[in-house]
């Protein structure tokens, strides 16, 4: 497979459809993938095999630097974003200083590009933190990543690399108190044996019951893009996520994205 490493601190800005202009920060290594989760899809690669890894991490004062020059820079040349992302190679939530640097974007984007959204991809695994938990809600996207609402399938699509209980996570993302948009891969396929497909009446039940619980102001679907670790992965076709959207659309009340 071809690894996807985001090779900066500050990357971008890059155009997308849906989010238009996106400056991204990637608040993890510049060379390694670090995450609490070891997903069978994710672009960055499997996570290495060394459990006592500890990456070398961008300190504060130089994400606030390089994202102070760059927003200048940014102003200066008449591109401003349409939103600032947190995602990168791995994990946000897991730099020590995540609050700290929330609080200094926030602060930047204010002064330097006020109509900027701010916006953090998470994986939710940081979510018992109640500063982590506290930074999120202050973001304008505070994206969470459910992709089932059955445990056995969290631990072969996602693998958890510490302790993980899923009913324990869903009362976390309960108390964001519906300041969350939640985020959901959809895919089939079959990892170290373990067959795996979350599209399954079994597996929707389960995920629309959990989202009953935690009423996201929004849910994003999607599936697979672009090369995976796991090469027996099927994804899912864009016909099949909108009929999951309308389904669970008509059971919930609350709105659904479908990235096809
Ligand atoms: S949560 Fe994201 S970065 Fe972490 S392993 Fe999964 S896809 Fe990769």
């Amino acid at each position: 497979m071809t690894t996807f490493l985001f090779d900066k601190t500050i990357f971008g800005p890059v155009r997308s459809r849906r989010l238009g202009i996106s400056l991204g920060i990637n608040l993890l290594p510049n060379d390694s993938k670090f995450c609490s989760y070891n997903c069978v899809y994710c672009e960055c690669g499997w996570n290495g095999e060394d459990k006592t890894f500890r990456p070398q991490l961008p300190s504060r004062e130089t994400v606030k630097d390089l994202l102070e020059k760059k927003l200048k820079q940014m102003v200066a040349d008449g591109e401003l974003p349409d939103v600032i992302t947190f995602a990168g190679n791995g994990e946000p939530t897991l730099h020590p200083d995540f609050p700290l640097i929330i609080d200094d974007t926030l602060e930047l984007r204010d002064m330097l590009t006020p109509k900027a959204r701010v916006a953090v991809l998470s994986n939710s695994t940081m979510t018992h933190k109640p500063s982590v938990v506290e930074a999120l809600k202050k973001v304008d996207d505070n994206i969470l990543k459910l992709d089932s609402g059955i445990e056995k399938t969290i631990r072969v699509m996602n693998k958890p690399t510490g302790y993980f209980s899923l009913e324990k996570m869903i009362g976390y993302l309960m108390s964001f108190e519906g300041k969350l948009i939640i985020q959901t891969l959809f895919l089939r396929g079959e990892h170290n044996k373990n067959r795996f497909d979350n599209t399954s009446e079994e597996e929707l039940e389960a995920w629309i019951a959990a989202l009953k619980k935690i009423k996201p102001e929004k849910v994003m679907i999607y599936s697979i893009d672009r090369d995976t670790p796991e090469e027996n992965l099927i994804k899912v076709s864009s016909e099949e996520l909108y009929d999951i959207a309308q389904k669970a659309e008509s059971q919930l009340g609350i709105p659904f994205e479908v990235s096809a």
